[in-house]
């Protein structure tokens, strides 16, 4: 380097008086030879040390640096996650739950009929009883009783009534989601006999948005389980120190499940490495702490500190977790809507598929994308009501999949998959905790340690797998 192109000392030691700082003759010769920005250089002084240094040292300085030379790019041009849908908890009082959950189902009813009558030509089921017997109707289905001779008799309900409907055989249906069946009329027209089941779906054919192709990398994991005798720290210290290296990565999608918990599950305390959730969290966050330089987005789940209640509130909506996180951690609801580098991206955590499994055969944690299917099919993340997933009603229907995103993320099932179906690409990351006691005895075998990586401008994923030292 000439001379010429070193920094004033005066200069230099004038900042650092600026921000309350005197500065060591060494830092100023360290910093003589800095190129890069002195004023956040400061800033990150003051953040990280506050008051509590009066004399700044090497030391502090050159901790800072190491921090900065991976902060500092990608922060700068990758611009924060636009967050299109997160729901916090206090949305409405549920003075009237009858009310609020009468309410959750006629928005269920009315947005997701809309999507089904783009397929097939629908009538009110009140007049649907009286006109032409080949007729299509829309409703939630509010029963469903199989017959000694195996057909199935659902009952479906709209705004205008409701309406028996026989399924002979087999069919894929779930209670309380809503649905079209075409079909015809019984003699007495008092039931339909059903033709054509018919989903809301994703269309097979979107218009595709012309976007700006920025190039920019996400990853995407789930279920870290910190404080779990489980987690997997070696993996998740290879995952971090790639990561550093990886400066196209713009951004880190955790879909939830942050943290182990406590007593979420029976003898969970055994299996707890932290047994104070807050101390889980900080550990959390100490790690987290070491990427700085991307935009961390976290949604909550079922092990998480918020209420189990989906749409569960973003953590934040506890004070005492939202502070121990850097600023470069950005948390939303599950399930939530955001967007990434023009990127639409649904993540929920999926504790719906617990609710699928055992209704639709041939369904299980093993396979997690066959269960983001079924999801993305019914334009809605948990369409069971009153399973074991608890739904807060809270007049709207928040988990019905209005536009659909071209990522959706899922974790939960601790399995990996990644897919995609009918343009919309599917990721399931597994988790970075090894196999719990409970998981052993319920049979459940999980994918460890692996990321997704998605470059943002052609949309091409790839499961990274940490396990083992390459
Ligand atoms: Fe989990
Ligand atoms: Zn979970």
């Amino acid at each position: 380097m000439a001379l010429s192109e070193l920094r004033d000392e005066a200069e230099i030691v004038r900042l650092f008086a600026d921000a309350g700082y005197q500065i060591h003759p060494e830092v100023i010769r360290l910093l003589k030879r800095y190129k890069g920005s002195l004023q956040e250089l400061v800033e990150g002084l003051r953040e990280v040390f506050g008051d509590s240094v009066l004399v700044v040292e090497k030391s502090h300085v050159e901790r800072l640096l190491s921090e900065l030379l991976h902060a500092k790019e990608p922060r700068k041009t990758v611009p924060p996650p636009r967050i299109l849908k997160s729901y916090n908890s206090g949305a409405r009082q549920p003075q009237q739950p009858q009310t609020l959950l009468q309410q959750l189902f006629l928005d269920r009813y009315n947005k997701i009929s809309r999507m089904i009558k783009t397929r097939i030509n629908a009538r009110p089921i009140k007049w649907a009883k009286s006109g032409d017997s080949e007729v299509a109707v829309i409703g939630i289905v509010s029963s469903i009783t199989k017959t000694r001779r195996g057909s199935i008799i659902a009952e479906l309900e709209d705004p205008t009534g409701t309406m028996p409907v026989v399924f002979r055989g087999d069919v894929n249906l779930l209670l309380d989601e809503v649905v079209g069946v075409a079909g015809r009329l019984s003699k007495d027209r008092k039931y339909l006999i059903a033709e054509r089941l018919v989903h809301p779906e994703v269309p097979l054919y979107r218009k595709e948005e012309v976007r700006a192709a920025k190039k920019c990398s996400a990853v995407f994991i789930s279920d870290t389980h910190f404080g779990s005798k489980q987690f997997l720290e070696e993996p998740w210290n290879r995952f971090i120190d790639w990561l550093k290296q990886r400066t196209d990565v713009g951004y880190v999608v955790i879909a939830g499940d942050i943290v182990d918990g406590i007593g979420v599950y029976p003898g969970q305390e055994e299996e707890l490495l932290i047994r104070d959730i807050y101390e889980q969290y900080e550990f959390a966050a100490a790690y987290l702490r070491e990427i700085r330089h991307v935009h961390i987005i976290i949604s909550p789940g079922n092990h998480d500190a918020v209420r189990q209640a989906e749409p569960q509130p973003p953590l934040s909506s506890v004070s005492e977790i939202a502070e121990i996180f850097p600023k470069n951690v950005h948390f939303v609801s599950s399930p939530a809507a955001f967007e990434i580098a023009g990127r639409r991206v649904i993540v929920y955590h999926g504790q719906s598929f617990d609710d699928l499994i055992g209704e639709i055969p041939g369904l299980s944690y093993g396979e997690p994308l066959k269960l983001m299917v079924e999801l993305l099919k019914r334009r809605h993340l948990a369409p069971i009501y009153g399973k074991s997933v608890p739904i807060a009603p809270q007049g709207e229907d928040h988990a019905v999949i209005e536009e659909v995103p071209d990522v959706l993320h899922c974790g939960h099932s601790h399995t990996v998959g990644v897919a995609r179906y009918r343009g919309v690409l599917l990721v399931n990351s597994g988790t970075w905790q090894a196999q719990t006691k409970y998981q052993k005895k319920r049979n459940i075998e999980p994918v460890p340690c692996r990321a997704t990586l998605l470059d943002l401008a052609t949309m091409k994923a790839k499961v990274l797998n940490f396990a083992a030292a390459s």
